[in-house]
């Protein structure tokens, strides 16, 4: 499948934003509403206790499906099933923390001979005892199926609740990865946000009764479903409260508020509300992130996001667009290798280096990265290989194209005036340093020094020869500084 350059952020944003709604909630796990005058963080602890920034049991798994789905395998296949299962269970254990239900299964299965059948066998065996098999954990591992499955929407249907069904018996726990798997993939292919698209796909005795609970979200904020929010039904009603009742605001370029901030705002709208928040969150996110894009994910929750198999923000990037097909080979890239630019430094700040993409990488033909510098910006694709190890790493990659260009330029230069105010000396590039860099380079320097944003981005070109802005770049600085 053909995806745009807005698509493919939005492919990404469906598991970094999975993630940051986990580890953001994951200190909040099973207490009280928080009010909302209270800041949420990624603050670890939980039930792990986890890491700050750390994801929990939620994105794990999803992983482990995006994994099989990155090998280009149908999801439907009963050889993929098994393979999900198998992972799920290599992780569950060494887990911090994982659902009751699922470890219940998993364990039964593994006696059993582990598989994708004995694993749906005692999903129903489990169901038959106890009636009670409708918990929300297959619907917050449910984003990546959609991923898999973006140019058939039945085959993403089929796959979803056969994913689902694989821990969790009860119907009601595949309608809703259903509903939310096609809710995903109408965001990622069109950036809108209807939670109602998958309707249609619900058998019909079902489907009236989703269309009130959907309505009840509309008409709550997230802490009317705290107290049972471990119920797949009042999970999804919670993530989608979250999303539905928190206002999306209107681009203010001049004040740095944006409609990309309703990602952020929405995922602290489901922390607040209580109980079961890291799964809430992370079901939110993998909507918020594919309608609004990784693009749209503060730097500080990209700088912190980690977790099993020991994956970061980037990697998480990476592997959501290795199941739609990409990383393409980079253009350029011999181009930049060929002829590699010496870093320089910033006209208006001694802390800040300007350069390419050559002095990070470890190549034959690299150009030194300084050795006063402690944190890379990356603004372009950077691939496993092309970081030098030990440098510390924060990847902003911003595209030409993005809808939330404002907001991605704006997100970069204050990632950079954070860790000046730290003390840290930055590295900003991207490939060849001639458009990404020099417009955050400019917008920096412009910030800092009160200057017209034009002066700056001269001072920076005069540094950095050959640089030349895009029109979109050149209206999108301009739009920032008024
Ligand atoms: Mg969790």
């Amino acid at each position: 499948m053909d995806l745009s350059i807005e698509q493919l952020d939005r492919v990404g944003g469906t598991l970094l934003a999975t993630a940051a709604g986990d580890a953001l909630g994951a200190g909040y796990e099973f207490e009280p509403p928080v009010p909302e005058d209270q800041p949420v963080a990624m603050i670890g602890g939980g039930l792990g206790p986890f890491a700050p920034g750390e994801w929990t049991d939620d994105t794990a798994m999803a992983i482990a499906i995006a994994e099989i789905a990155a090998t280009g395998a149908d999801l439907r296949s009963e050889q993929a099933l098994d393979a999900i299962v198998d992972r799920w269970y290599w992780w569950a254990r060494n887990a911090k923390d994982i659902g009751v239900q699922t470890r219940n299964v998993l364990t039964a299965a593994h006696a059993a001979g582990l598989s994708a059948k004995s694993a749906r066998r005692e999903a129903e065996a489990l169901h038959r005892r106890t009636g009670l098999t409708a918990g929300n954990g297959s619907l917050m591992r449910t984003a990546p199926v959609a991923l898999a499955h973006l140019d058939d929407e039945d085959a993403l249907v089929e796959a979803a609740r056969t994913i689902s069904e694989l821990t969790h018996f009860d119907p009601e726990a595949g309608d809703a990865c259903v509903l939310w798997c096609a809710a995903i993939r109408h965001a990622v292919l069109t950036g809108e946000l209807d939670v109602r698209v998958g309707l249609r796909h619900i058998p019909g005795g079902r489907r009236e009764l989703w269309v009130t609970r959907i309505d009840a979200a509309e008409q709550n904020r997230p802490p009317a479903f705290a107290s049972k929010n471990g119920w797949v039904v009042a999970a999804l009603q919670a993530a989608w409260s979250a999303i539905a009742t928190t206002p999306v605001p209107d681009d203010d370029p001049t004040a740095g508020v944006f409609r990309a901030d309703h990602l952020r705002l929405a995922l602290e709208a489901a922390v607040r509300g209580g109980h079961d928040t890291d799964t809430v969150a992370a079901i939110a996110g993998g909507l918020l992130g594919a309608a609004y894009g990784a693009s749209a994910v503060p730097w500080q929750w990209r700088q912190v996001l980690k977790g099993w198999p020991g994956l970061n923000a980037r990697l998480l990037v990476n592997l959501a667009e290795t199941i739609v097909g990409e990383p393409k080979p980079p253009r350029h890239r011999n181009a930049e290798l060929n002829r590699p630019r010496r870093p320089v430094r910033h006209p208006h700040d001694d802390g800040v280096w300007l350069g390419g993409l050559a002095a990070l990488r470890n190549h034959p033909t690299s150009v030194d990265l300084p050795d006063e510098v402690d944190v890379a910006i990356s603004l372009c694709r950077v691939g496993d290989d092309e970081i030098r190890d030990g440098t510390a790493h924060l990847d902003l990659r911003i595209d030409d194209g993005l809808p939330h260009l404002q907001y991605a330029l704006l997100n970069a230069v204050r990632a950079v005036e954070q860790l000046r105010a730290d003390g840290q000396t930055v590295y900003l590039h991207c490939e060849h340093a001639v458009d990404r860099t020099p417009a955050v380079a400019a917008l920096y320097g412009a910030r800092r020094h009160g200057l017209p944003v034009q002066q700056a981005l001269d001072d920076v070109i005069g540094a950095l020869p050959g640089a030349e802005l895009t029109e979109s770049l050149r209206s999108a600085l301009e739009r920032l500084s008024r």
